[in-house]
């Protein structure tokens, strides 16, 4: 008999029509004369509700119905005598596909993340898990519509990348060479001559400077893809792979840019309400009391702009007035995280887009500013995550672009081609970059940004 889906189970009329559902026990409780069986297949944070009557089936079958093992069960769906659902299976026919033994990491409830961090392969069978990522599903469907319906065009750049001067992070290097007979050159270096690709080649920390060509030929671009910084920073916030949305858009300024990524991130959080109202349900009442609230404030207000100059104004007001940070404040910095939190959670109460930084702590193809001190970066910056996208106007002027490559001594023989988006047809445009885990972070009010991927790879650690 075809399965159906639970998700699909739970919204029928109950008449007792008979059906077929397959998925892992929960739990299972019951009396001598009848147990009733949690049963979940995934496709929704709900279990349905199994009752058997002992005496129907064989004793030893029954036993095999531990939390986690595999069952297909058809049944009668009814409309259900206790509380808490509307339907259940009353069932005619169990079949274990799965047993599972007592050894099951997931077994027992209430474990702590760092446990479950450690057993990734099976927590995804957990309730928290499951409702993680169907949501990080949902934000990518919300992704791809937005840009569909906003006119731009899905960009593949590539993974392996020749330009060790992105400048976003440290690099992870690709090599087919043996290690074990690494020669040197006569002065200490390694020829790659003979490499795979020739040339010295690395996974890349960004696909804009690639997404830049493509939005100077088709308008405008987004990338959606993994990106991978080698930086060894063991924060709830950084992966050493993670996935990048970057839209870059022909014709865009400052102003442009940032209406695109307010309206962008507005679309996403109004979609995971709209999408995934199960799944934020569970997690605000398990997870985080405040995530409701949070998400419906953000799309209903305006975000705060303001340039760097002014946030470092107001945190050095806060310094004076007593306000205890980490970190030194002082114009010129990179800000914390704990700075930017300080601004939206405490100043502002609201997403902050900070603009205009100091050139020297900012890419080198963000546009000058007629201060020549500051160039046109922003950084959108939220509450419980500090800065959740980066992006700025480019510089698009031939000259400029290359009197900071030697002002900051960048190696740029293998970038010509970059080069010469400012040498032919030339244009102004703007672009930003979205770390998708920090904003399934936000999206489902989870502390750490290894529980909102999958399989999550951090330094010393790439288990699974
Ligand atoms: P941060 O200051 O938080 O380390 P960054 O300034 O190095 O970030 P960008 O180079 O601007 O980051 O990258 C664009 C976006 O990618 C960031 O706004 C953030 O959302 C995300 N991001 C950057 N590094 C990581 C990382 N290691 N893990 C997960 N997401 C990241
Ligand atoms: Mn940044």
């Amino acid at each position: 008999m075809k399965r159906t889906r639970i998700i699909d189970a739970l919204a029928l009329t109950a008449s007792g029509q008979t059906i077929t559902v397959k998925g892992w026990v929960r739990t299972r409780r019951g009396s001598k004369s009848v147990n009733f069986i949690a049963l979940n297949d995934g496709s929704t944070i709900k279990n349905i509700q199994i009752v058997a009557d002992v005496e129907k089936f064989d004793a030893d079958m029954l036993r095999l119905i531990t939390t986690g093992a595999c069952l297909s069960v058809s049944g009668r769906l009814v409309e259900s005598q206790g509380g808490g659902q509307s339907v259940e299976l009353q069932a005619d026919e169990i079949e274990v596909l799965g047993t599972c033994g007592s050894e099951f990491p997931m077994q027992k409830k209430g474990q702590t993340f760092e446990y479950m961090r450690q057993h990734a392969h099976m927590r995804l069978r957990t309730n928290t898990f499951g409702a993680v990522f169907r949501i990080r599903h949902q934000m990518a469907m919300a992704i791809h519509r937005y840009f569909d319906e906003h006119g731009f065009y899905y960009f593949h750049t590539p993974i392996i990348t020749a330009s060790d001067c992105e400048g976003a992070g440290q690099m992870f290097q690709v090599t087919t060479k043996n290690l074990y007979k690494l020669e040197k050159t006569e002065d200490g270096k390694i020829d790659y001559s003979d490499d795979f690709f020739g040339k010295p080649t690395s996974l890349t920390v960004s696909g804009q400077l690639e997404g830049e060509l493509g939005a100077t030929a088709l308008g405008a671009i987004y990338t959606f893809g993994p990106t991978f910084r080698a930086e060894n920073s063991n924060t709830p916030r950084h992966l050493a792979e993670f996935w990048m949305i970057e839209p870059e858009a022909a014709f865009y300024d400052i102003n442009d840019n940032m209406d695109l990524a307010e309206d962008f991130i507005k679309f996403c959080v109004k979609y995971a309400l709209e999408h995934c109202a199960d799944d934020l349900a569970f997690l605000c009442k398990m997870i985080d009391p405040g995530l409701l609230d949070r998400l419906h404030f953000v799309v209903e207000h305006d975000f705060v702009r303001l340039t760097y100059t002014e946030g470092i104004n107001i945190l050095e007001k806060a310094v004076a007035d007593g306000h205890k940070f980490e970190f030194p404040i002082y114009w010129g910095v990179d800000l914390a995280s704990e700075h930017e939190r300080y601004l939206v959670e405490t100043h502002f109460k609201r997403p902050v887009i900070l603009t205009d930084y100091p050139k020297e702590i900012k890419a080198f193809y963000m546009k000058l500013n007629d201060d020549g001190k500051t160039v046109r970066a922003m950084d959108v910056l939220f509450p419980q995550i500090g800065e959740i996208i980066g992006g700025s106007e480019r510089e698009e002027s031939y000259d400029k672009l290359l009197a900071r490559i030697k002002e900051l001594d960048i190696p740029m023989k293998d970038m010509w081609w970059y080069l010469d988006t400012r040498r032919f047809g030339s244009c102004p445009h703007s672009g930003f970059g979205l770390g998708f885990e920090r904003l399934i972070l936000f999206v489902t009010g989870m502390q750490n940004i290894r529980d909102v991927i999958p399989f999550p790879r951090t330094p010393g650690s790439a288990e699974f």
